[in-house]
């Protein structure tokens, strides 16, 4: 057994690797076994024992609570350090105290910069559009910046009303409509965020096969900040071989616009990605309208949210949609359930692991055990073409049958 590392700005990956855990509150006591009892399935009849996997498990959350009284204990956060890569199911928001999110805290504290979800559809689920099957994308969420950096100040408080009054007497900003009682929150967005965004969002379509990658933002409106992300998306574009959507728009005011679809059919024919932008309210109609138009989409943080919660209940739910949170950078990675912690159908043994499962797909991808990933992935979509799901989707197994029924498959 061997910790994962980065050497020389990639991952190098031994064949017993010690990678870390969180069960996670809420029904991850009964997804997260479900989803190791399958990887170690996989892996042993991908590699014929060549490769395993040696779990270690963490703690966090109430169970951290409960043993240690922190939520998140710093033997935790030294194991992540060291190990780099690990799996979690969810975690509850800890409610008062000025408890922050573990989930937030966790991307904050390892600069987790990219949340990476790829969204597809598995025949058999439940999807509220005809053509659920023509949504094939992996969104690229900024996960740093933006609105979300937390930095507000409530309506009335000293500091708003302080910050409004310098906004007034040093910016000369006169319209801020009700400026006694306004509520404010900063949003910064910058080239050095953007950038290492979309260039992970780059590298996953090179790395795919993908040709088209499309930055979305709402640029007509915020131009400094969305309009950033934008412009710095472009600039990032000329690191690979791309044809944009500006070099389209050249050729046809040059030479006309056959030209121009016939320099595009080109450039994909050469291998090189297209790249364009679409504003995300559009986009959002897209998506809907559209969905086999778009492959790698990559965005800003609120956008992101909208967006990939939007596309996964169009293929039938979070439930099934996998995640991750990603520094491309130092190989710090969290891959996790999407879902919340389920307090309802907790320890039931009624959960539905795919979400989880399917992180862990991700999550050997990562590590470069793609045959183990694709016979997971495939398993899992016999067992759902097969109607052997859960309650959620329709069916009746419990948890530990559905996953016999996925190993089953393998
Ligand atoms: P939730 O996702 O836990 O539950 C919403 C609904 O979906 C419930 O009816 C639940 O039974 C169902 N559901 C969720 N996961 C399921 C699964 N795997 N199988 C079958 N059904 C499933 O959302 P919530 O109730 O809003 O949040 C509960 C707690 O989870 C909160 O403390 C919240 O902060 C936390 N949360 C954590 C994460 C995370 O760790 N990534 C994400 C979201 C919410």
């Amino acid at each position: 057994m061997a910790k994962i590392d980065m050497v020389a700005g990639k991952l190098s990956v031994p064949n017993t690797p010690e990678i870390p855990y969180i069960k996670g509150d809420g029904v991850g006591i009964d997804i997260t076994p479900a989803m190791i009892e399958i990887v170690d399935a996989a892996v042993a009849k991908s590699y014929a024992g060549e490769k395993k996997i040696i779990w270690q498990e963490l703690l966090a959350g109430e169970a951290a609570f409960a043993e240690t009284g922190d939520y998140l204990p710093e033997a935790t956060l030294e194991a992540l350090t060291a190990h780099l890569i690990a799996i979690k199911g969810p975690l509850m928001t800890p409610i008062g105290g000025g408890f922050r999110s573990l989930n937030v805290t966790l991307r904050q504290k390892f600069d987790l910069f990219a949340n990476v979800r790829p969204v597809t559809y598995f025949p058999g689920v439940a999807s509220p559009v005809k053509h659920p099957e023509n949504v094939n994308m992996t969104i690229f969420r900024e996960n740093t910046e933006d609105i979300y950096a937390g930095i507000e100040f409530e309506s009335e408080s000293a500091d708003a009303t302080r910050l409004i009054e310098i906004l007034k007497s040093d910016f000369g900003i006169n319209k801020i409509r009700f400026d006694k009682t306004s509520a404010i929150g900063i949003k910064p967005v910058s080239p050095d965020g953007s950038k290492r965004l979309v260039r992970a969002a780059f590298e996953h379509a090179i790395a795919h096969g993908n040709q088209r990658v499309t930055l979305v933002h709402k640029g007509n409106i915020m131009k400094f900040t969305e309009g950033g992300f934008k412009k710095w998306g472009y600039e990032v574009a000329k690191d690979y071989p791309t044809f944009t959507v500006n070099d389209f728009n050249a050729i046809k005011a040059d030479k006309g616009l056959e030209a121009a679809k016939t320099a595009k059919v080109q450039a994909l024919a050469d291998g090189k990605i297209y790249v364009d932008d679409a504003i995300a309210d559009n986009f959002l109609q897209q998506i809907l309208l559209n969905p086999s138009d778009y492959q790698v989409v990559a965005t800003l943080n609120l956008n992101g949210d909208y967006i990939s919660d939007a596309l996964a209940a169009q293929v039938g739910g979070i439930g099934i949609s996998p995640g991750a949170n990603i520094n491309f950078i130092t190989g710090h990675a969290i891959f996790e359930a999407t879902h919340g912690t389920a307090p309802d159908i907790a320890g039931l043994g009624l959960a539905n692991p795919s979400s989880l499962i399917l992180s862990s797909v991700m999550m050997l991808e990562f590590l470069g055990w793609n045959g183990a990933a694709k016979a997971i992935e495939s398993a899992l979509a016999a067992a759902v073409s097969d109607a052997q799901t859960t309650k959620d989707l329709g069916g009746t197994l419990t948890t530990a049958d559905f996953t016999q029924a996925v190993i089953e498959r393998l």
